[in-house]
């Protein structure tokens, strides 16, 4: 009957949730605190956000069946602007939002009205969200809920914040940051369309000088400012004359936009046509040179200011610019114009090996490039760059910097010109362009007198790294990455205009920034208990109360006083704090390495004593699905709630990890889904099939199935340390198939019917194992099973002390000889008549354990072990059969290490004897006739093909009729 996935996962949530489940509170039980980045309530999850979720929720479970006391909670995350701009296109009727709402969330209209409140957004969606995880079944204690806006969150992250500034971690300061001009808003990957981190660049500006006027140029290199030979104007731009600071610049209408965000006093004075210009001269600010304003077409009017010096020796646009004019590619050139392009020559001011003396006409001719709006001029470009940045040395026609490095060199230029006057920095963002969440396009803005995380702080930074160093980090590669961040880092933005969240408590025009509340929030779930109970109240919840619940600092007895509870309680709520802190295992997607992540540790540390700092981060990857990226764009996004109700939410958790390792992109398809319920409904029938806890026999299969399974544990428990959950899976689902099929045949060919207890025990230690994965059908069969208690209350199965490893052998010793005679018959197509096998002599097996004893300690010549086993009484035969020797040898060591040891171990075993006791029924099921054994010595054996003499130990020789 096919399995009602709803009805078995509504049955069991209600019975987690009436036995109180999962509500953790401190035991004498060790314990692990398990936690995942709380979601951003602004939309429904879908299954792409299932995947971190139900890492977390397998790890939970899979530590609770190890005997520990596992606290998973969850919050919701308010705090930031997103909300804000959707409840504000809601009030402005976006009918595209509203649409989303109504069709791809299915929000009820009456709902969407509410919307104008950005907290009713929140909330709708918080309930959403909390209603999938419910029905995922995360076995979370909600018992700790909270949002980030509640009272009591935001005394938290006061005190939070009073102490970071207390320590000077917090600082006032002129920085760039990404800023929305829409919002005046400071933006980070979180209020960003495709959730982009703004970085930027830092662009020197040379002023050069025209009359009165300055004409400025933003370069990445100023030494080339030795190798000008022009600048280049784009005809088509329609320039402005702006006074910058009581200058008068000419420059394009973004770059005049984008200063002033830079803190430029700007005044547009009037608009100058690109084609009035050309033709001009313009002296150098560092010396007496005139140089052409000339026309090309690259110039665009969103990079710097809209006007490029001219550098051709190593500047392949440049070089291929002039080209174009010299030799009349580009039109409406005057001929006047032309013939004083002809005379410009470049000026090469940079050496590196493997470059002619001008680079850039080196590079051109080599690619094939013949004009400048060829693509390839990008790569040109790169290659020149980044060569000479890196070998490259100023020649002797630039002055005191003759004969520096490139790579040491630009910052000395750039204080040179500096000091004259003649230059200006300037801030673009690296990104091509990033958008607000708003739809703005996003600048970059030097805050003046701003509150910053001082995330470039070197100490913090060292005590971060310690805490990377000694944290177990999953997987281990991403490790580099998070040192690297820690490298980069540099002071952040922390406070916001507009938003949901918390104050700045001493300065009340500010809000505490969203990646800056969500740090240290771990800490606030082992008091969240009390405050949602009402224990105590937001009021009542001081500096010094939250000092003495992370710290043990000040008077108890005056602090409960303060709080208005009594000693008692104030000393719960710190045991709590002590009990469930450090963090064990923090969860998250890969996309929070640069920020989240990295920010949580560098708070904990600054926050907490070494003894609270986070043990553990698991990073994951993203999930794809059909192998395409999930977006609103494909409308390939499937809500999890819907998924949950088409197919169960079993069979979404495995196939959301069953298709890749943590970092790997995980694929959903609905044919994995399919396989697996298959698989699962599968395993659900036997386990009808096979309830009763007979007794479990003890014939060598019983015993061999018995091992394989200890094997089964043990493997499977070892990847689920690793967290490789896609390993442990496929262990528990398909890597005890083959095993199973063995031990069937086996019994069956010995008519036997008393084997159910055996696989009552194999069926239930692999329904444990996969409890964590699939906690519903689980329960499910568990009960089917013959179980009273759940399987989410039992223990993960123990792999057994001692397993006969003789056993082992002679099993996989007769299902190989098994597979020899199939490949036999397959090969040579004869239906057997006769089976013959004869094991090989005695001094076969000692000489091949003298072998593997000695190729496990490391000795691998031929010759060596003919030496030595010929020199004794017991293997002298082998001067008989050198090649025996070899071909041994050879079968050892084809074998894994670890079956060698388990072959040492089982010592030798009596081939004839498993052979002729435990073969004949697998034969005469199979085959239908009776198989006849003899020993290679044995003088009555029957071998007209003079077989037996190639029998070797665990390779019997097998003569077919
Ligand atoms: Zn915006």
């Amino acid at each position: 009957m096919e399995l009602n996935w709803n009805q078995i996962d509504d049955k069991w949530r209600s019975r987690w949730y009436d036995a109180k489940h999962f509500e953790t509170d401190p035991n004498d039980k060790p314990k692990k605190f398990i936690t995942v980045a709380y979601p951003y309530p602004n939309s429904p999850q879908h299954i792409g956000h299932g995947r971190t979720y139900t890492l977390a929720d397998v790890h939970s479970r899979y530590y609770r069946m190890k005997g520990y006391n596992v606290l998973f909670p969850m919050g919701f995350h308010y705090t930031g602007t997103p909300i804000l701009g959707m409840s504000k296109r809601v009030q402005a009727n976006d009918v595209e939002l509203i649409e989303a709402f109504k069709k791809l969330y299915n929000v009820p209209e009456e709902k969407i009205k509410e919307f104008v409140d950005p907290v009713k957004i929140a909330d709708y969606f918080h309930e959403e969200i909390k209603a999938g995880m419910i029905e995922m079944g995360y076995s979370i204690d909600w018992r700790r809920e909270f949002t980030t806006i509640i009272p009591a969150y935001q005394k938290f992250i006061e005190w939070q914040f009073r102490n970071l500034k207390q320590k000077n971690l917090i600082v006032q300061g002129n920085h760039p940051v990404g800023w929305c001009p829409n919002d005046q808003n400071p933006v980070s990957q979180h209020d960003t369309l495709g959730d982009v981190e703004p970085d930027f660049t830092e662009y020197i500006v040379i002023k050069f000088n025209m009359g009165h006027e300055i004409i400025p140029v933003a370069t990445l290199r100023p030494e080339t400012l030795f190798g000008v030979t022009n600048l280049w104007i784009n005809p088509k731009i329609v320039y402005k004359k702006v006074k910058v600071d009581g200058e008068t610049w000419i420059i394009s209408t973004e770059c005049a936009y984008k200063l002033e965000f830079l803190n430029k006093k700007i005044e547009i004075i009037s608009d100058i046509p690109g084609s009035e210009l050309i033709g001009k001269k313009v002296t150098s600010p560092t010396s007496e040179d005139e140089f052409l304003i000339i026309p090309a077409s690259f110039v665009t009017a969103a990079t710097g200011t809209g006007i490029v010096m001219s550098v051709p020796a190593h500047a392949p646009y440049d070089f291929q610019a002039l080209e174009d004019i010299k030799n009349g590619n580009q039109k409406n050139i005057s001929d006047s114009l032309r013939s004083e392009v002809q005379k410009i020559q470049p000026v090469a001011i940079i050496t590196t090996d493997g470059f002619g003396k001008i680079p850039a006409q080196d590079v051109i001719k080599r690619m094939g490039i013949t004009n400048q709006n060829d693509p390839k001029l990008e790569d040109a470009t790169k290659e020149i760059y980044s060569k000479e940045f890196y070998e490259g040395k100023l020649n002797s026609n630039t002055g005191k910097f003759a004969g520096k490095k490139i790579t040491f060199v630009k910052d000395e230029v750039k204080e040179w010109i500096s000091k004259t006057g003649k230059s200006d920095i300037m801030l673009e963002l690296t990104n091509e362009s990033v958008k607000c969440r708003c739809g703005t396009e996003c600048v970059v803005k030097l805050l003046n007198n701003q509150w910053f995380l001082d995330y470039a702080n070197k100490e913090w930074k060292k005590k971060a790294r310690d805490c990377f160093e000694s944290m177990n980090i999953l997987p281990n590669d991403i490790r580099t990455e998070f040192l690297n961040v820690l490298d980069w880092l540099r002071e952040r933005a922390c406070a916001r205009q507009h938003g949901l969240g918390t104050k700045i408590p001493w300065d009340s025009d500010w809000l505490v920034e969203s990646l800056a509340d969500s740090v240290i929030y771990m800490s606030f779930y082992t008091m969240a208990k009390f405050v949602n109970s009402g224990e105590i109240l937001a009021d009542n919840m001081s500096d010094e109360f939250f000092n003495y619940v992370f710290y043990g600092n000040g008077d108890s007895s005056a602090i409960a006083n303060g709080a208005k509870i009594t000693i008692e309680k104030l000393e719960e709520i710190r045991n709590e704090f002590l009990y469930f802190y450090p963090v064990d295992s923090r969860h998250s997607g890969r996309d929070l390495v640069p920020n989240h992540l990295t920010f949580f540790v560098l708070n904990h540390v600054a926050l907490f004593p070494k003894e609270n700092w986070p043990k553990e981060i698991v990073v994951n990857g993203s999930v794809l699905m059909d192998g395409k990226k999930m977006s609103k764009s494909m409308g390939n996004i499937i809500p999890l709630r819907n998924a949950v109700k088409m197919y169960g939410a079993d069979p979404i958790r495995l196939s959301i990890l069953i298709s890749a390792e943590l970092l790997q992109d995980a694929d959903f398809n609905i044919e994995s889904v399919s396989g697996i319920k298959n698989k699962l409904q599968s395993m659900h029938d036997e386990c009808i099939k096979f309830n009763s806890s007979e007794k479990i026999g003890t014939e060598p299969e019983d015993i061999w199935i018995q091992s394989r399974l200890s094997k089964l544990i043990s493997e499977v428990t070892d990847s689920m340390e690793k967290m490789r959950l896609r390993e442990s899976l496929h262990h528990i689902l398909y890597g005890f198939d083959s095993d199973l099929q063995w031990y069937m045949k086996r019994a069956n060919a010995k008519n036997r019917d008393d084997i159910s207890g055996v696989l009552n025990k194999v069926i239930s230690i692999r329904v444990s194992m996969l409890s964590p994965f699939a906690p519903h059908i689980a329960e499910e069969m568990w009960e089917k099973l013959g179980n009273s208690e759940m399987v989410s209350k039992s223990s993960w199965p123990k792999e057994e002390e001692q397993t006969d490893d003789g056993i082992v052998q002679s099993e996989s010793l007769l299902s190989s000889v098994m597979n020899d005679i199939s490949n036999i018959t397959k090969v040579t197509k004869i239906t057997p008549k006769k089976i013959i096998i004869y094991t090989s002599d005695k001094w076969k097996s000692k000489a091949y354990h003298k072998i593997l004893s000695g190729v496990i300690s490391g000795e691998t010549n031929v010759g060596v072990f003919i030496k030595e086993l010929i020199s004794q009484k017991e293997t002298e035969n082998v001067k008989k059969d050198p090649d025996f020797v070899k071909k041994t040898l050879k079968d050892i060591l084809s074998e894994p290490t670890d079956l060698r040891k388990t072959k040492m171990c089982a010592g030798e075993i009596d081939e004839t004897k498993i052979i002729s006791n435990e073969l004949s029924s697998l034969i005469e099921t199979d085959y239908g006739i009776k198989l006849q054994v003899f020993c290679e010595s044995d003088s009555e054996k029957y071998d007209p093909k003079n077989k037996a003499r190639m029998a070797r130990p665990y390779k019997p020789a097998i003569l077919i009729e």
